[in-house]
């Protein structure tokens, strides 16, 4: 099993901060941003890549697990990252997007 399903089953523990039956948000141990929160499906799936009409339905909980977040911790601006493989900077093979806000982002990302 992967540690993010680790998290998810709540074998390994996390820093929660929104969960609901099919998704997890929890604090990025290594943040980049003064907030840094990463949100996960519970169901494993390695990366953005391997969404199709099975299992897309989790993209509109995760989306709306980040609205949820940004009112609830009072975010008005935030950035939504998701790196889908190793050359994109993907480290743990389960699909996440890492919540950034707290400073400014350079657009173009780099
Ligand atoms: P990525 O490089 O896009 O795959 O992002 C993986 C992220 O997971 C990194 O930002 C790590 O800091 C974070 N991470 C890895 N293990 C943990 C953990 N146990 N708890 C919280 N964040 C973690
Ligand atoms: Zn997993």
């Amino acid at each position: 099993m992967c540690i993010f399903c680790k998290i998810a089953n709540g074998e390994i523990p996390s820093n929660k901060v929104y969960e609901t039956d099919k998704v997890l948000a929890f604090y990025d141990l290594e943040p980049q941003a003064p907030s840094h929160i990463l949100i996960i499906p519970k169901q494993h799936i390695a990366c953005a890549a391997d969404i199709d009409r099975s299992n897309s339905a989790v993209m509109a909980d995760i989306f709306e697990a980040a609205s949820e977040i940004a009112k609830k911790l009072s975010i008005d601006s935030f950035r939504l990252v998701n790196n889908c493989g190793e050359k994109a900077g993907q480290s743990v093979m389960h699909l996440h997007f890492h919540m950034l806000s707290g400073r400014d982002f350079a657009w173009p990302p780099g």
